[in-house]
């Protein structure tokens, strides 16, 4: 039977994640070392498609004298639309060279981390000077595999949710709150 899918309560709204993308952004800022010119250089990457809408709010708050500049990956976890495989294939790499240079990596929502596991260990093959990483949303309680996450916007119990970057069967992502996902069969 066809599964249809509603959308369900608000589970953050709009103003606590423009309030908190602009907390992170002042500790990523302060936490970027400065290099023997004293320019901050920063490589913002960002994980197709869902973060693409936190990581555009989050740069535009970082100071103007960074020397910030934004890359993307897209990877695709096999899995069905509710839960990843930890199988990851990329699609579309780095244009940037990130050896010696210090990296944010930037993702939507770390579930399992499998996903993020896997590409963080191939980043950190690149030789960056420095590793960090951004996540809008954290479910923790969940995590198979360890990963770091050194800012993060939300720990969220366990229910799948949409809006800010998050999709549902391709929909949903251009909603400004996160909201969860009802069934109906
Ligand atoms: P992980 O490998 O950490 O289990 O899965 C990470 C990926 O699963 C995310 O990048 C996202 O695409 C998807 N995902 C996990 N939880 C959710 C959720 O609650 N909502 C949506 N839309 N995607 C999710």
């Amino acid at each position: 039977m066809e599964q249809r899918y509603r959308l369900g309560d608000v589970l953050i709204s709009r103003g606590e994640i423009a309030k908190k993308t602009a907390e992170l952004a002042a500790k990523v800022a302060a936490d970027t070392p400065q290099d023997a010119d004293g320019n901050r250089e920063l490589i913002v990457v960002g994980i197709l498609t869902g973060a693409v809408f936190f990581l555009t709010d989050l740069v535009r708050e970082l100071p103007e004298d960074m020397d910030v500049r934004v890359d993307f990956m897209s990877v695709s976890s096999y899995g069905n639309e509710t839960k990843s495989s930890g199988v990851v294939r990329i699609f579309h790499d780095l244009k940037t060279n990130i050896e010696g240079r210090n990296v944010l990596v930037v993702e939507d929502i770390v579930d399992t981390g499998r996903t993020f596991a896997y590409l963080l260990e191939l980043l950190q093959s690149r030789n960056p000077a420095s590793l960090r990483t951004c996540v809008l949303l954290d479910k923790s309680a969940r995590r198979e595999t360890e990963v770091r996450v050194d800012y993060c916007g939300f720990n969220i119990p366990d229910a799948f949710v949409v809006g800010c970057g998050l999709d549902c069967a391709g929909m949903w992502r251009h909603l400004k709150d996160i909201r969860t996902v009802r069934t109906q069969s």
